[in-house]
């Protein structure tokens, strides 16, 4: 097992420095702890509540048996003790004043390993609550040692990356063909496996759903995501408008309803292969059979987003030019629908004889990748 520099830094400055020895004037505009508690959530996850006053600012440190949550600019408050539920893996819950820092540390039965970012959130406050960071976890499987990254003598401490890259289409299904004759199956998977040379290149682990031309059910390139624990979900694709004009390119993230009619109508092309529709996309979700929390939905919405955004902007200062409108939209995209995090990319428009010609140039297709790994570095994997 590994300790990241990052985790020795925050472990050796957990000091046991008991809540009242620290003297609290000095300190001005601070969060304050309202409520902690803890739950039992589907699946046997221990579920833990802290409630706080403003919005907290916070990291985590993974111990032999403990977790620490270390809520900075925040002050104690010992008139506040843990609801427990039984049924968990927290023993107890204790606070420490360390300077201007809050730290919740959360005895444990049993070891965890580090929570993936789909299962942290910050809630806003409603009706009688205040603000929540709601953290699900469960014990470790790999008994008795603890989920803590090792540091190199290098210093390259850095959990490697899952990454997952699926070529669109393919098979029997060409995807969209332009008017020279390219399909968009033979493009986007030319440009999918550049993009996993160049990634392996940068220490991602990569996998593809598809990796010569054959036909994969949507909920199967979804699976795959899931199967490999995938930190990101890349779908790869190329666009078609009825208006031959029409150029650029856009990137979705997942939606139940779609952002607008041009995103409803590719979501009903691109889900066509599989005759999704949209009442078929609930029998779809239970068909991969993903228990999808509403709070983990959310989550990995708002780290889509993220990487979406990010992944226009790689795009924008690559020089690849846009589809008119907003760079990110959402849809109902069936390929999408996991707990992994990611986007469906359309590269640009088939339907467009300039376009189809930069799609079908290999130096064109390595502008979209330099572009794509750039929005991969740049991408907050961390909470
Ligand atoms: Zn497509």
């Amino acid at each position: 097992m590994k300790i990241s520099r990052r985790h020795l830094l925050k472990i050796a400055s957990i000091g046991a420095v008991v809540v009242g020895m620290m003297p609290r004037v000095a300190f001005a505009a601070r969060n304050a702890i309202k409520s902690m508690r803890t739950g039992v959530q589907p699946g046997g996850k221990t579920r833990l509540v802290i409630e706080t006053s403003s919005r907290p600012s916070y990291t985590l440190v993974y111990g032999e048996k403990t977790l620490t949550v270390k809520l900075s600019n925040t002050v104690a408050d010992e008139s506040i003790t843990a609801k427990l539920a039984s049924g968990t893996i927290v023993k107890s819950i204790s606070q420490v004043q360390v300077g201007d820092a809050l730290n919740i540390v959360v005895n444990l039965t049993k070891n965890i390993n580090e929570i993936p970012k789909n299962q942290i959130m910050i809630l806003e406050p409603n009706g009688d609550n205040d603000y929540r960071l709601v953290l699900d976890f469960s014990a470790s499987s790999s008994s008795g040692k603890a989920a803590i990254t090792t540091a190199g003598e290098d210093g390259k401490n850095e959990k490697k990356r899952i990454i997952v890259i699926d070529a669109g289409h393919g098979g029997k299904d060409p995807g969209c063909i332009g008017k020279g004759g390219t399909k968009e199956k033979t493009v986007v998977l030319s440009v999918a496996q550049k993009l996993r040379t160049a990634l392996r290149n940068e220490g991602f682990s990569v996998f593809m759903t598809r990796n010569d031309d054959t036909y994969l059910k949507l909920a199967d390139r979804a699976a795959i995501a899931e199967k490999k624990k995938a930190d990101l979900f890349l779908s790869i694709h190329a666009n078609a408008n009825p208006s031959r004009s029409m150029k650029g390119f856009s990137i979705y993230t997942l939606s139940e309803k779609a952002s607008d009619e041009e995103a409803q109508k590719l979501a009903d092309a691109e889900n066509a292969a599989d005759k999704i529709d949209v009442n078929g996309f609930e029998q779809f979700s239970k068909d991969i059979r993903i228990a999808l929390s509403s709070l983990q939905q959310h989550a990995v919405a708002e780290m889509s987003e993220e990487y979406a955004n990010g992944c226009a902007r790689a795009f924008n200062r690559g020089g690849i030019e846009q589809q008119p409108g907003p760079a990110v939209r959402h849809a109902p995209l069936a390929v999408l629908r996991s707990t992994v995090p990611g986007a469906l990319i359309e590269c640009g428009h088939l339907s467009n004889a300039a376009e189809e010609k930069l799609l079908k140039n290999s130096a064109h297709q390595d502008k979209l990748v330099t572009a794509i790994v750039k929005s991969i570095k740049n991408y907050d994997f961390d909470v």
